[in-house]
């Protein structure tokens, strides 16, 4: 860029070379004319000299024969030199020519030193004005010495003013340049700078939004993380609070905890329908239990299919049944609904089947993956059902007379207690009847205490048949051979009929144990709130006075409390 702009200068610097050369040509013509018989050898050697350099310089340089740079390096070399030994032949001949000459080799020094770059500009004006000082110094001191001849000195001056033209012209046109291009090179450099600035920008940009992606990425990673570690601290909650139902379950109505399953369920993951199903017998339950939620269809509380789908769960708690399609006429209620699947997991206890956990989605295909919450819910129902069965079990024990299994008179007193309170507080009748079997002790002895005990079991029985599995109260085993029983919300007229079919019954019953038949009857003592007793808590006595009324007048007899009987 800059040796093209050297040589684009040269070629305007040519132009006033060929001025320089013509006027040189003209200067030494002029000197000739004005004395011709001292230098003519001299002159005609310039004047050659000046135009071959001139016309050579001119041809090189234009037609680039060579490297061009070196053509201008080389030239400028040959003329200085040229004028330099021309310089020397002349330097006593003629003070104008050497001064012409002179100021010549000082244009081209002053050149050459530009084009080369050899120092900056002020370093130049200062050769320019060393290299000058010593002719003007001497042609000075000439001229003082000998004066000044007219006619050379002009020529001599607009020599030396053409040579500053030429100077200036240098200045204008190529100082200013450079410094232009100077100027634009350190521009480019800068905007090359820009250039690497804006790429490590970019690069930085680049990572940037790599890091931002990253962090996106990290961010979203957090959020799913956040939203596992909700789920898990939801599940965490709900085995808290299965487990606080589990210690409770002693307490607590089973539908509760089956109730709160179910909307537990729906609630964390998100489904539409649970229900729970428990087969009869499983805590002593005497039916079957079944608790179901739909949140699309919110009056759907009952599924009639809960057992046939219990039916076909399969058996082991590892296995699972699912479902995709719900016939009307398998499913009536089911259908009703727009599940699209439904998960069928078994409730096993002890190896055994008692029960089915019911999961239903809108959503297709949600149950195909391991669902791992079911796993961690079932065990602590499964544990709760199990409690409540062991509780159950220790109730039972705990309520029941051993021989009999009718409620002990532990049991019965409590019941009768509640009774008591209720009966007062509703304002209800309450009969009571208490009978001991006639004439036990000689049962006992003829047959055996086992016989005996048989006969006790087969009474409790049919006792158990007439008042407690038809729900119209409850009995115990009030002693040995004495039992009572409750008839809440009843006066003697609803009563009796009921006690009088019971006593008919014994009465009627033969019993056959350990190859005995055995017949027996009891003594029956009724009382009943408040048509003859006023005193709810006296029921007892009363009908206890009553039997032993009974037993006095005959036995085989019932006997109804009345103004006759007595403690006595
Ligand atoms: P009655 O009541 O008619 O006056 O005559 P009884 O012979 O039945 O006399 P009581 O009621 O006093 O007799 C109770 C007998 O019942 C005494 C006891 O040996 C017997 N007994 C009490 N508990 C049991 C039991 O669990 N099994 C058997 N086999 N006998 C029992
Ligand atoms: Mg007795
Ligand atoms: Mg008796």
């Amino acid at each position: 860029m800059l040796d093209e702009k050297l040589i684009e200068h040269h070629y305007a610097q040519l132009k006033f070379h060929r001025i320089l050369y013509g006027l040189l040509a003209v200067f030494i013509f002029a000197l000739y004319c004005w004395e011709p018989r001292k230098t003519t050898f001299l002159y005609i050697w310039a004047i050659a000299g000046t135009l071959l350099l001139g016309i050579a310089e001119t041809i090189f340089t234009k037609q680039a024969f060579w490297n061009r740079m070196l053509i201008l390096k080389i030239f400028t070399y040959v003329q200085y030199f040229f004028y330099l030994v021309m310089l020397y032949m002349v330097h006593n001949q003629n003070t104008y020519l050497v001064l012409g000459i002179g100021a010549l080799l000082l244009v081209f020094m002053f050149e050459f030193s530009y084009y080369n770059n050899i120092s900056d500009d002020l370093n130049n004006v200062k050769i320019f004005v060393f290299l000058a000082a010593p002719l003007v110094i001497c042609q000075t001191m000439y001229f003082c010495m000998y004066g000044v001849e007219g006619a050379g000195f002009f020529l001599l001056l607009a020599y030396l003013m053409l040579c500053v033209f030429d100077v200036v012209v240098i200045h204008l046109f190529y100082i200013n340049e450079r410094d232009f291009i100077q100027q634009i090179h350190s521009l480019m450099s800068e905007i090359d700078n820009m250039e690497d600035n804006n790429s490590e920008l970019k690069d930085t940009q680049t990572r940037l939004e790599k890091v931002n992606d990253e962090l996106n990425m990290q961010r979203i990673r957090l959020a799913q993380m956040n939203k596992e570690v909700q789920q898990s601290n939801t599940e965490l909650a709900v085995q808290a609070d299965i487990l606080k139902y589990v210690n409770r379950s002693f307490s607590v109505d089973i539908t509760e905890i089956m109730d709160y399953l179910a909307d537990v369920v729906i609630r964390v993951r998100g489904i539409d329908f649970c229900g729970i199903y428990i087969k009869k017998d499983v805590y002593y339950n005497k039916k079957p239990v079944s608790r179901c939620k739909c949140v699309s269809v919110p009056e759907l509380t009952e599924v009639e299919e809960m057992a046939y789908l219990f039916a076909q769960a399969p058996d082991r708690e590892d296995k699972r049944l699912v479902l995709n399609a719900f016939p009307p006429g398998l499913f009536p209620s089911l259908s009703r609904t727009k599940l699209a699947t439904l998960l069928v997991l078994p409730l096993v206890l002890d190896g055994e089947k008692y029960g089915i956990l019911v999961s239903g989605s809108l959503m297709p295909n949600v149950f195909d993956s391991y669902i791992t919450f079911y796993d961690i819910i079932v065990p602590q129902f499964d544990l709760a059902i199990h409690n409540i069965k062991l509780y159950n079990q220790m109730r039972h024990i705990a309520q029941t007379d051993g021989l009999t299994g009718i409620h002990n008179r532990t049991h019965f007193n409590k019941l009768f207690a509640e009774q008591m309170k209720q009966t007062v507080s509703n304002q209800e009748a309450l009969t009571v009847a208490l009978f001991d079997i006639d004439k036990f002790k000689r049962i006992n002895d003829t047959y055996g205490h086992l016989v005996g005990d048989e006969v006790i079991k087969e009474i409790a029985h049919i006792a158990f048949r007439h008042i407690e599995e038809p729900e119209l109260g409850f009995i115990c085993r009030y002693g040995g051979e004495e039992f009572v029983l409750a008839l809440p919300d009843m006066g003697l007229t609803q009563a009796m009929p009921i006690i009088e079919a019971l006593h008919k019954d014994i009465a009627a019953t033969t019993v056959h144990a350990y190859g005995h038949v055995v017949t027996m009857n009891v003594s029956i003592g009724v009382s009943s709130y408040p048509e003859i007793c006023q005193d709810v808590n006296s029921l007892i006595k009363r009908a206890d006075w009553s039997m032993y009324y009974a037993k006095e007048h005959g036995r085989g007899q019932i006997k109804v409390d009345g103004p006759d009987v007595t403690e006595e």
